[in-house]
């Protein structure tokens, strides 16, 4: 790998290789997005629904609801259609107000999306590529992590730290769809009721109900020694983010879209253009939380559609993980479908070929990882070179021989 290493790309392969990756993300998006008109329902009306039946088992059963979870998962989305089908019944917005709000939507969902495809999961929980300017970009990092409404990264890490050691075993792994409170069975071979069961927990139950918190006392003892962990626990940016989660949370919740719609406001003034009404208030506000609703919706089907049902390539001779490839997901999910090679080649940060138009469409955050280690605010993403197991780190404007 030395001619790896020691390869200097010119400032000009690295400028192409930055715009190059800024367009396949932006060709997902938009791909995505007509994927996403049908998935809109399903995150915006039938999960939140669906988890409105699991609080009511909750309450009937005697069981202890995660409030919190039931206020992101129920009461956000459903607000924001509430609102958004009394918008479209009363006029309120004009039909390019309705095209703003949605190209708004889009892309609070790709940015939601690489919170936790990017921050959260390839970079805390994984280590898949390290940062240029460590402190500043781990401040950036959390700060976009919280945007998900997914906790911040010193909660999401050793959870998912668990789930990738101890898959499936219930005091160790929170979000299986096998071995839960809910179902127990082996992967392929559950009734339909059972797989609609362990899809239920995974999907939505695990996070609304307080039995998934029933973590084993051995499960803490191996994060107290897990490598990747150890480094996240003890940093001071994460333990502030960590004390402070649900202060960053309501400041960027509230304070984010109105500054996005001041400074959009601002910028088309000079053009003779007024967005300083309370139509394009709305829209702004809309768009931004309808596109994060909707990403919430979807990330949570890594856990649930994920693990239950698609191909297996990587599993040799029965050894593997219940993890699954699912191609089409990954335009929902920012790539983060291709899940049994997650699984296999753990601590990947880019998913295919890096080069390729294809596979950087159907994994936009590894697309996004790509983008910044051009501009050089992220360095040596892991690849896995495609037919191989060899797994070497990304260099701009260089192909391996
Ligand atoms: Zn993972
Ligand atoms: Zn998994």
């Amino acid at each position: 790998m030395s001619h790896l290493q020691h390869a200097q790309p010119s400032v000009l392969s690295r400028m192409w290789g930055a715009v190059y990756n800024l367009l396949c993300w932006v060709t997902s998006l938009c791909v995505g997005s007509v994927v996403n008109l049908v998935f809109a329902l399903l995150s915006l009306v039938i999960l939140p629904l669906w988890a409105v039946g699991y609080v009511a088992y909750l309450l009937f059963t005697g069981g202890r609801v995660q409030w919190a979870a039931a206020v992101v998962l129920i009461v956000a989305p459903l607000s924001i259609t509430g609102i958004a089908t009394w918008f479209a019944l009363s006029g309120f917005f004009s039909p390019t107000q309705w095209v703003v709000t949605a190209i708004i939507a889009v892309i609070s969902w790709g940015v939601v999306e690489g919170a936790v495809g990017v921050a959260h999961h390839r970079y805390f929980s994984h280590n898949a590529f390290q940062l240029t300017h460590v402190k500043t970009m781990t401040r950036v990092f959390a700060n976009w992590a919280a945007m998900a409404l997914q906790m911040d990264p010193n909660t999401w890490t050793p959870e998912h730290r668990l789930h990738h050691k101890f898959g499936d075993q219930w005091g160790f792994d929170r979000y299986s769809p096998y071995n839960n409170p809910l179902v127990q069975f082996e992967p392929d071979k559950g009734t339909r009721w059972e797989q609609f069961l362990g899809f239920t927990w995974s999907h939505v139950g695990w996070m609304l109900d307080a039995r998934a918190r029933e973590v084993s006392p051995e499960a803490e003892v191996w994060l107290t020694t897990n490598p990747v962990w150890k480094n996240r626990a003890n940093d001071p940016i994460l333990q502030h983010h960590h004390d402070n989660h649900w202060k960053v949370v309501l400041m960027q919740q509230v304070g984010i879209p109105p500054l996005l719609w001041l400074v959009s406001a601002c910028v088309v003034l000079p053009f003779g253009v007024s967005l300083f009404t309370v139509e394009w208030f709305a829209v702004f506000m809309l768009g931004c939380h309808a596109g994060r609703a909707h990403q919430h919706g979807m990330t949570h089907f890594i856990n649930s559609w994920n693990h239950l049902w698609g191909a297996q390539p990587h599993n040799k001779d029965g050894v593997g993980t219940s993890a699954r490839d699912v191609w089409w997901l990954n335009l929902l999910t920012g790539g983060e479908a291709w899940h049994n090679e997650h699984h296999t080649f753990e601590g990947l940060a880019i998913h295919g070929d890096p080069h390729k138009f294809v596979d950087r469409v159907l994994d936009r955050n590894g697309t996004l990882i790509l983008f910044a280690a051009n501009i050089g605010w992220v360095k040596n993403p892991r690849y896995r070179i495609q037919g191989t197991n060899q797994i070497v780190p990304y260099i701009p404007g260089v192909k391996p021989a």
